[in-house]
């Protein structure tokens, strides 16, 4: 009797010869035998550092400098970053990273006495913050002089008065020590709107702030935050394989810095592999990621040549032209499986780097065998991302720009690209606008409670149960028609509203 085969393997599925993205793949749901709360994504990013959250930041100008970093840690992921500025530049963000106060407020808004109420008003387009500190160099860690929340400035008419005038001078305080569990005590029980940490010389050096620690109140629990063996926000950067970039890893093993991505666009060439075995032998102890790569021979080669974990995509992310320029590159759901099985045989993890549009793609990259995402887009034009927001027909939007863009490259970005000798640039990415996106304080946490779901309807509980379905041939899938996908999505609909959370 013939027998008809109910879905395929992962192994049937990726070797048909055709290189499948997130899209065109859909998985057949499994047995649940938990609730959703009980799922664990715990995940190693690279082979030492463990994280709750399976989910990074990639290293661009317009996505991960301090401030990113800080929350993504904050949130049990973490940021890695970019190195499109000096090496003194980048040093200054990683610090940010491991000198951060675990939920403390990430960039408290600091300035002079001698700065006006239009000044706030003019911030508060770009920034969202509601208490003002004021230090003598209008700057943290300058020395404190007072606080100006709303109260003083809301129903003051003279917007030109200096915020020496208006501030309030008896600011709570707390020392440097000071948790942002004790911070939230002191709000709680005495009824305050912020408290000033500062240290002996009296030097603002973070703040804990009511509104803070209330934004969270609606959201699912993020997972502790993403800690060194020092309890220290665990922070990772980018660096090139130039000889030049021997001297950024330098300087940020000496910042702290807890891993560096080798970012190249095609990282299988002599130039990684000569700075892998540079890189293990300065600095054992530092995890080192390659990439990026999208089948198993690279993934073997870099792996050989020392590299703890592997950044995987090539023409998959949202900005990126190589596809269409260079002709080279894989479907983003192959080059994640091909890559992660090979890798998983020799003890390595990888990122699945691009192409993440929602919390589905997520599920697809780690039940096809990536331990974490990277995302770019997704974490564009939110409050941590650099940049100022401005605003294009109405609309509030952030600059996001691939680093291949010609606008990137410009600035210095095209050793990614091996562009860097060549008088012709050629760009292998765009430049543009995305919208306001709010923080990913309230991002990430929904996503991570929309990859629980999707995993307890996989069946698997955590990352090693997946990997037990996938590599046994128990998860099966199959790949989607057009019709299928259009099926998936929303239609028939004359009107609605996409809310995903
Ligand atoms: P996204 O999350 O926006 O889909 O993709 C982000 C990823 O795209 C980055 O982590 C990086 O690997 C890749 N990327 C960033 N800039 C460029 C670019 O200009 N060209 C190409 N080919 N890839 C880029």
């Amino acid at each position: 009797m013939d027998e008809i085969s109910d879905g395929y393997s992962a192994r049937q599925l990726f070797s048909q010869g055709i290189c499948y993205t997130y899209d065109d793949v859909i998985f057949h749901p499994g047995h649940i035998h938990f609730g959703a709360h009980q799922v664990d994504l715990t995940t190693n990013v690279t082979k030492k550092i463990k994280l709750r959250t399976p989910i990074v930041s990639s290293p661009m100008d317009t996505v991960t400098e301090g401030d990113m970093a800080v929350t993504m840690a904050m949130l049990g992921g973490m940021g890695f970053v970019h190195y499109n500025n000096t090496i003194e530049e980048q040093v200054k963000h990683v610090i940010k990273a491991k000198k951060h106060t675990p939920g403390m407020v990430v960039s408290p808004m600091v300035l002079s006495p001698s700065d006006t109420i239009s000044k706030i008003d003019k911030l508060k387009d770009l920034k969202d913050f509601s208490s003002v500190c004021v230090t003598d160099t209008g700057l943290l860690g300058g020395k404190l002089l007072g606080i100006v929340t709303p109260m003083e400035t809301d129903f003051v008419t003279n917007r030109e008065q200096s915020l020496s005038e208006i501030m309030l001078r008896d600011v709570v305080t707390a020392p440097e020590s000071t948790t942002a569990e004790a911070a939230l005590t002191m709000i709680k029980e005495k009824r305050l709107d912020n408290v000033c940490i500062v240290n002996a010389a009296g030097e603002l050096v973070a703040l804990a702030a009511r509104e803070w620690f209330k934004d969270a109140r609606f959201y699912p629990a993020p997972g502790a935050p993403s800690l060194d063996a020092s309890g220290k926000l665990l922070c990772g950067a980018a660096v090139g394989t130039r000889d030049a970039d021997r001297d950024r890893v330098a300087a940020l093993v000496a910042a702290g810095v807890d891993a560096v991505i080798l970012d190249s666009s095609q990282g299988d060439s002599t130039f990684q592999l000569d700075m892998l075995a540079h890189l293990k032998r300065a600095y054992p102890d530092l995890e080192v990621i390659g990439g990026n790569i999208v089948n198993s021979y690279q993934a073997k080669r870099l792996i050989q040549a020392g590299a703890d974990g592997l950044r995987v995509g090539m023409g998959s992310g949202s900005i990126c032209t190589t596809q269409e320029v260079c002709a080279v590159g894989r479907g983003q759901a192959a080059a994640v499986f091909h890559s992660a099985k090979a890798a998983r045989e020799l003890g390595v993890p990888i990122i699945a780097d691009g192409g993440i549009q929602n919390s589905g793609h997520i599920v697809k990259a780690l039940a096809l065998g990536a331990s974490a995402v990277m995302c770019g887009s997704m974490f564009a034009g939110t409050t941590e991302a650099p940049g100022d927001y401005f605003f294009v027909q109405g609309v509030k939007v952030k600059k996001y720009r691939g680093m291949g863009s010609l606008d990137a490259m410009t600035k210095g970005s095209e050793s990614r690209y091996y562009g860097d000798t060549q008088t012709l640039k050629i760009a292998q990415g765009v430049s543009g606008t995305v919208r306001d996106k709010g923080s990913i304080r309230r991002t990430v946490p929904f996503l991570v409670q929309a990859v629980k779901q999707g995993f307890q309807d996989l069946g698997a509980q955590h990352i090693e149960e997946a990997r037990q379905l996938l590599y046994g041939g128990a998860m099966k899938m199959e790949g989607r028609t057009q019709a299928a996908q259009a099926e998936g999505g929303v239609h028939d609909m004359l009107t609605f509203e996409k809310k995903p959370w």
